[in-house]
């Protein structure tokens, strides 16, 4: 079993605490900040094995060194990124199973947002964190790679069985529904969670964990080859591919 614990970083970033209670094993997930995680740590478990990177972006890796110094864990990131993660001890590669405590996460490559940008996919517990790459109801800006890639990426994830639950990066649902509103509009599915997310919002609590399968049914970057949303954007005969670049580019300005 393993146990979660979301930690609010900076403005909307959230950082997760993992702990594997039959061998007391303690990871944690995209440090964003030294002090609200080891705050949590120190009062928890007050040890810390592994530090998990999704990319190395400075919001995701900003508390690698200090909790590495303090509580000598265990740095693993992509292979790729071995250059730009701070204090990277074990270099990761694709489809690569990595064994923490009991548990065991499978490497998905998702490149688009970064180059070397992975998903901790944790089969067994049905749960994937997946960083910048795919959010609630949106996914990641295309910043170092093409949008065919991240079109490929995410596909890979909407893949994954519908009942896998998704921890992201960063706390964009409210804004990534109202661009998902704008061009899905008939979309009931996504209607119906307006006031749900509505009222996480206002009383400060996490959207996540979402599922797969909700998010294959709201989130219009998993939707780009329903008729009704090509329609909107005026582009009926458009691929499936070239929908996601349109979307991407609109969200970019959005
Ligand atoms: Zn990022
Ligand atoms: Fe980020």
């Amino acid at each position: 079993m393993l146990n979660i614990e979301i930690i609010h970083c900076r403005d909307d970033n959230y950082s997760y605490l993992l702990y594997d209670k039959e061998t007391n094993i303690v990871s944690i997930i995209d440090p964003s900040d030294f002090g609200p995680c080891d705050k949590i740590i120190n009062e928890k478990h007050n040890k810390l094995d592994y530090i998990l990177n999704t990319h190395h972006h400075f919001d995701h890796v900003e508390g690698n060194q200090k909790l590495k110094e303090k509580y000598k864990s265990k740095i693993l990131g992509s292979e790729i990124d071995k250059d730009r993660i701070p204090g990277i001890d074990i270099a990761l590669k694709e489809k690569e199973n990595f064994k923490i405590g009991n548990t065991s996460f499978e490497v998905i490559f998702v490149p688009g947002h970064t180059k070397g940008h992975i998903a901790f996919y944790f089969k067994n517990e049905k749960i994937i964190f997946t960083g910048d790459t795919l959010f609630s109801l949106g996914c990641g800006r295309v910043f170092e790679g093409t949008n065919e890639q991240m079109f490929n990426s995410l596909n890979k994830l909407k893949n994954l069985p519908i009942d896998t639950k998704i921890y992201c990066g960063h706390e964009y649902t409210k804004k990534n529904l109202e661009f998902c509103l704008e061009y899905d509009s008939k979309n009931e599915f996504l209607k119906k969670k307006i006031n749900w997310i509505s009222s996480r919002i206002k009383s400060k609590s996490p959207t996540i964990p979402i599922s797969i399968g909700e998010e294959k049914k709201t989130n219009i970057f998993l939707r780009c080859n329903e008729p009704s949303i090509k329609n909107a954007l005026n582009l009926d005969n458009a691929s499936e591919q070239e929908i996601f670049s349109k979307l991407r580019d609109l969200k970019d300005n959005f």
